[in-house]
């Protein structure tokens, strides 16, 4: 990768992590209202229990865009982290934050859905 496409890259990678951060910021917005209506209160813990899965997703997110920032400085980025093999530009492209080549995503999305975690935690551990 050429350093004009790493900047590019991290310019694209800086602004994700700001949308990011601002969002999980503002975890403390999922406050919990009690109400007297039970069909209400039902309502609360779903929009709830839906806020709190989306701020999942932004937090594993955010995690994975500041690890790809991390792998452009020390001159890894764009390399699969568990086959160490060159991740397709195609896929850079799609998803500049990707850790993982498409086979190993594939094989992570797999384990995972087998409660198999091991992938997962090569993040953890690179993050
Ligand atoms: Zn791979």
């Amino acid at each position: 990768m050429t350093k004009i496409e790493l900047q590019k890259f991290k310019q694209i990678l800086e602004t994700k992590k700001d949308e990011l951060e601002r969002i999980v910021r503002n975890r403390d917005g999922i406050t919990i209202e009690k109400s007297a209506d039970a069909l209400d209160e039902v309502q609360h813990a779903s929009e709830r229990e839906l806020a709190i899965r989306n701020l999942d997703r932004e937090s594993n997110l955010l995690r994975n865009v500041r690890s790809a920032l991390r792998r452009i400085e020390d001159g890894s980025f764009g390399t699969c982290l568990h086959c160490e093999e060159d991740i397709s530009p195609k896929r850079m492209a799609a998803v500049p934050w990707a850790p993982f080549c498409i086979q190993c995503q594939e094989q992570a999305d797999r384990q995972r859905a087998d409660g198999d975690e091991s992938l997962d935690e090569l993040l953890v551990n690179a993050a």
